[in-house]
């Protein structure tokens, strides 16, 4: 008789895990935990508070949820909605209502490694069990092979717990892809995993979960664990860089290639952290154009690394439009007909309209905000204009660049005038982000 690969626990309530203290993983956290072991640190270890979703992880969760409303009992996702689009395309994928499991909870045990999860659909077709997910994303060019699948630790524990479930020697994996931006689109890779397959991979999951278990199980905190500063620009940036630069000694000691952590050591450097050591570490980083440029400006690693660009591809086929074709343009319902993409008007009346519409200064208005509140509280200065050498308007453009990676934009039509000097100051930047920049004619 063959070893089960897990075993399968009864369903346990959030609140009585947190009431009996249950130490447990998810596949979520071994992915981070792979990724940086600090990022998990911080937050399974010294459980500091995590940042709020982004607009995408958002949208992404109410997608969720309009499929699974599908699932449950054939509610049909409202084609009126930007969400319900989004999911009527994947459908065509997807088991009949009612005919699946849906979002059950995967509770399973192997060798004291206790693996948590929420399964998006479950169900059997043509004799094989079949666990299915959902995933949204900007971009289908992200969406996982078939031979990603066979490696993913999400996929595999899923396909260890179906495969004892079912007590069954294959089973079905159908991963949904639905695209969230521009218009509707998906697809599925869909692949069949023996048990042979799932364990070999499975073992592997196993050595990282006890890994995991050993810094609980231990007491350790984050500052015992060995960061990866390759992993602080991931995903538009790890929300505990700042805590990793200032509480953490091991990161000194590491390599530091990530662009975003040049930009956050000089923020640190600029409240009065002694960055002597990171700046000679930067300064090994960079490429012999970007020294050179750097000798030129006379300015930081950063100021060289980080300057925008505006790529050629940025600019639409009709980069010239007249003040006036832009007032026709903003009179119909151009933002559905282009979809959900990132457009910039430049110079194109009017400046203010409907609820669609926001004007570059609104967008900036918060970030300049914390950037004079920030500057007066380390350099006792009261505006960024009046920082020297021009270095507060480049930190704008900085946060600003930040500011527009982690902010999803799609649903408004951009309104910049260059009329003002901060529109001039951000142009570069904003472009940069933008899918469709139209340009008016003065
Ligand atoms: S800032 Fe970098 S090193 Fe620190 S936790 Fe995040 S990814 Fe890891």
């Amino acid at each position: 008789m063959k070893t089960p690969l897990v075993q399968i626990l009864p369903s346990k309530s959030v609140e009585d895990r947190k009431k009996d203290g249950d130490v447990y993983v998810s596949a979520s956290q071994i992915t981070t935990f792979r990724e940086c072991r600090a990022k998990w640190a911080w937050d399974k270890l010294d459980r500091l508070p995590r940042s709020e979703s982004t607009p995408a992880q958002k949208k992404g969760t109410r997608v969720h949820k309009i499929l699974e409303n599908y699932l449950k009992d054939g509610t049909p996702p409202d084609p009126g909605t930007e969400e319900g689009r989004i999911a009527l395309a994947g459908i065509k994928f997807l088991p009949d209502p009612q005919a699946a499991v849906v979002e059950g909870e995967l509770n399973i045990m192997a060798d004291n490694v206790n693996y948590i999860g929420f399964i998006d659909f479950e169900y059997v077709k043509d004799g094989v069990p079949v666990v299915g997910d959902h995933k949204t994303t900007g971009n289908l060019d992200y969406a996982k092979t078939k031979d990603d699948l066979k490696k993913d630790v999400q996929a595999i524990i899923y396909a260890a717990y179906m495969i004892e479930k079912h007590q069954t020697e294959v089973i079905g994996l159908n991963w949904v892809y639905y695209k969230t931006k521009s218009h509707p689109e998906s697809f599925i890779v869909a692949l069949e995993l023996d048990r042979e397959a799932i364990a070999k991979e499975f073992n592997k999951i196993q050595t990282t979960a006890k890994e995991m278990m050993e810094a609980h199980e231990s007491g350790k905190k984050t500052k015992d664990l060995v960061p990866n500063p390759n992993a602080c620009g991931n995903y538009g940036g790890c929300q505990y860089l700042k805590q990793c630069i200032l509480n953490n000694p091991k990161w000194k000691e590491t390599d530091i290639n990530s662009k975003r952590a040049r930009r956050v050591m000089e923020k640190l450097e600029k409240e009065g952290h002694d960055s002597k050591l990171w700046e000679d570490k930067l300064m090994s980083k960079l490429t012999l154009k970007e020294k050179l440029a750097l000798r030129k400006s006379g300015g930081t690693p950063e100021k060289v690394a980080e300057t925008p660009e505006i790529t050629p591809e940025k600019v639409a086929e009709v980069p010239e439009i007249a003040s006036k074709k832009c007032q026709e343009l903003v009179k119909v319902d151009t933002k559905s007909k282009l979809c959900q993409v990132t457009v910039i008007l430049i110079d194109c009346l009017p400046l203010k309209a409907q609820k669609d519409y926001i004007t570059l200064d609104e967008i900036a208005q918060p970030i300049i905000d914390q950037l004079n509140k920030d500057l007066l509280e380390h350099k006792n200065i009261q505006d960024y204009r009046l920082v020297e050498y021009n270095e507060g308007t480049k930190e704008l453009c900085v946060r600003m660049d930040d500011h527009l990676t982690n902010t999803d934009l799609s649903d408004k039509f951009i309104i910049v005038s260059t009329s003002s000097q901060l529109g001039r100051d951000l142009l570069d930047v904003v472009v940069k982000h933008a899918d469709v920049v139209f340009k008016g004619i003065r």
